[in-house]
């Protein structure tokens, strides 16, 4: 088989009322990768998750996964993939362990090749496992949809945002976990987020996917590392009366006595800028850098190079 975990060409998806959600996807996913599918809410995200999963029927295009054709051989390219949805879709008359056994069961993994009591302590929910899955907390709920999509050992794990709304603990356990289960076991990770530094901190490659369309793809460093709109955020000991710019160098003022520089990475250093700032006086109380946000990251992508 080729080296490619996911292989995708001329994907499309038009829902029942018209609404083109993908409107032809050409991605292939190297095995071994870490793969986020960035972009904003609509993009069309998962609509292709759920594609991949089996959850959703395609329009049109072909799709295989771990080498099998999804239309040809279903059976085997279901087994291949996880897949922690975006929905908390759980029995809630289901424990852990009992969620977890049906699930496998489902997939048809004999009773000794069963890991249940493994995947609990993976996910840290090993304290929970007779709970009833109504009575655990959200965070909970989204690590026993972790352990879900791992009991029949997939090739591909798809986390369809998996971080949106959760706390800064679970956010770290989750990550701590995916990295763990991409670099013990080899897994190929795919995931879908809206947050650009998550993508920027996790991912080795990134499809960036807009209005159904793959708007961009490469390597985290080649894809981000274009991207030089970066900004300075100090906190001046007292706010001057003119604010300090120069060529390159724009300020704004924002709430809180802080003043915004922006500045292009390729032109102006931060050593550019704090000089500029203490030329003008300016004693600093704190200093801190922002990210570009996603629509930025649009911008620049469409000013410098041509859409994929
Ligand atoms: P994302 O995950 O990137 O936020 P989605 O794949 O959920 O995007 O949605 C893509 C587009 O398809 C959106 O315009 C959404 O409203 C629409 N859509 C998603 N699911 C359905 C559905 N079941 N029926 C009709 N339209 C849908
Ligand atoms: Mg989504």
């Amino acid at each position: 088989m080729s080296d490619d975990a996911i292989r995708i060409e001329g994907l499309r998806k038009t829902y029942a009322g018209g609404k083109q959600a993908l409107k032809g996807i050409d991605l292939n996913v190297p095995q071994g990768s870490i793969f986020g599918l960035l972009g904003p809410n609509g993009a069309g995200k998962s609509t292709l998750i759920n594609i991949l999963a089996g959850l959703v029927v395609k329009s049109a295009g072909k799709v295989s996964i771990w080498g099998w054709d999804q239309d040809r051989n279903p059976r085997q390219s279901r087994a291949a993939i996880g897949v922690m949805p975006q929905e908390l879709n759980l029995d809630p008359f289901f424990t852990p362990r009992g969620a977890l056994e049906v699930q496998a069961g489902l997939y048809g993994v004999p009773k000794r090749d069963r890991r249940t009591d493994e995947i609990l302590e993976l996910v840290g929910l090993e304290d929970k496992a007779e709970a009833y899955a109504r009575t655990l907390s959200g965070g909970m709920r989204r690590r026993l949809l972790l352990g879900k999509a791992l009991v029949h050992a997939p090739h591909i794990l798809v986390l369809d945002e998996p971080t949106a709304g959760v706390d800064i603990e679970l956010r770290q356990m989750l990550w701590r976990n995916v990295r763990r289960l991409n670099a013990e076991r080899g897994m190929t990770i795919i995931l879908t987020t809206h947050y650009l530094e998550e993508a920027e901190e996790m991912c080795d490659e990134i499809a960036i996917i807009n209005h159904g369309e793959v708007a961009a793809r490469d390597s985290t460093a080649n894809l981000l590392g274009n991207i030089d709109a970066k900004t300075l955020v100090i906190t001046p000991e007292t706010m001057p009366d003119t604010l300090p710019e120069a060529p390159g160098i724009k300020a704004e003022t924002r709430d809180g006595g802080l003043i915004a520089l922006h500045y292009r990475a390729r032109e102006t250093t931060a050593e550019d800028v704090l000089g500029l700032v203490r030329a003008h006086g300016i004693s600093l109380r704190d200093v801190r850098t922002e990210q570009a946000d996603l629509e930025d990251v649009f911008l620049e992508l469409t000013r410098s190079r041509p859409a994929a």
